[in-house]
């Protein structure tokens, strides 16, 4: 069965997730763990809410949900900004135990002008700070595009955080369909290429995501702007290719493309109604 759902929003709890991805056809999503924009202020947790959801997942058979950190953390940065970020990171841990079956995505961070080899060695030295045990959620890096001075723009720089980290087995990546074609990854004419890349460079074992989406801009044009589903220039036959590829056909699959909830749930019938 694919492994299908989308970004959406956490302001009414989990259990309002869970029954909302469930009518749109789904069986994961991803949700940001606090305002992305901004994030220190917090709700305090709603126990029984966790509680009732991790009941209707296992019900109903969820794959792995995705909690996705806030965009302003940046564990590349310094001063306030890194012990903002390192406190949130730490906190978000904490509060994503409660839930059973999920990850924990981010964005490495963009070391502004530093360069990314210092900008990688703040981000393995901040996770290596907040990160102290194997046991916890399983901590993401997203791929991205390589706008501006954002480190992971590609496979090699996610290589390089992943091999300074302590405790490897807490580490995973989350594969961008859109930022990994801005980056000039040709996953539309050249998926087999890409993947082995991958697996040469981390090892495709690392690969416990996809974010599907397709791309408003061309390979190679670093800009991250997500676009729906055959909409962008990734297109359908190509985002067909990705979610029945062997190599990647099992993962779970996070919808990011501009939509409402029924455009989301166009886009899983669509989805769900190619998977062979
Ligand atoms: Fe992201
Ligand atoms: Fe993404
Ligand atoms: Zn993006």
């Amino acid at each position: 069965m694919l492994k299908i759902g989308c970004h959406l929003s956490s302001s009414k709890g989990y259990l309002n997730m869970g029954e909302e991805i469930i009518s749109l056809g789904g069986n994961t999503f991803q949700f940001f763990t606090r305002n992305p924009q901004g994030g220190s202020k917090l709700k305090p947790l709603d126990l029984e809410d966790i509680k009732k959801f991790n009941e209707l997942a296992k019900e109903h058979n969820f794959a792995y949900i995705v909690a996705h950190a806030p965009y302003t953390m940046n564990l590349a940065s310094k001063d306030s900004i890194m012990e903002f970020s390192k406190n949130m990171l730490k906190e978000d841990l904490e509060r994503i135990t409660y839930l059973n079956n999920v990850y924990y995505n981010f964005h490495p961070g963009s070391h502004i002008g530093a360069g990314s080899i210092e900008g990688i060695k703040k981000i393995v030295n901040s996770l290596n700070e907040i990160v102290q045990t194997d046991e916890g959620p399983l901590i993401l890096l997203e791929t991205m595009a390589g706008k501006g001075s954002e480190i992971g723009r590609n496979f090699q720089e996610i290589k390089d955080i992943l091999d300074g980290v302590n405790y490897k087995s807490r580490f995973g990546v989350t594969l961008d369909t859109c930022h990994v074609f801005d980056a000039g990854y040709d996953i539309k004419t050249n998926l087999d290429k890409v993947l082995q890349e991958f697996d040469n460079i981390i090892g495709l074992d690392k690969l416990k995501v996809i974010h599907l989406n397709d791309s408003l801009n061309t390979l190679n044009s670093h800009k991250d702007r997500h676009a729906k589903i055959g909409l962008g220039n990734i297109g359908n036959e190509a985002i067909i290719n990705i979610i029945n590829h062997p190599l990647l056909r099992n993962l779970p699959f996070i919808l990011e493309t501009p939509n409402d909830l029924s455009g989301y749930k166009q886009e899983i019938a669509f989805l769900k109604e190619h998977y062979k």
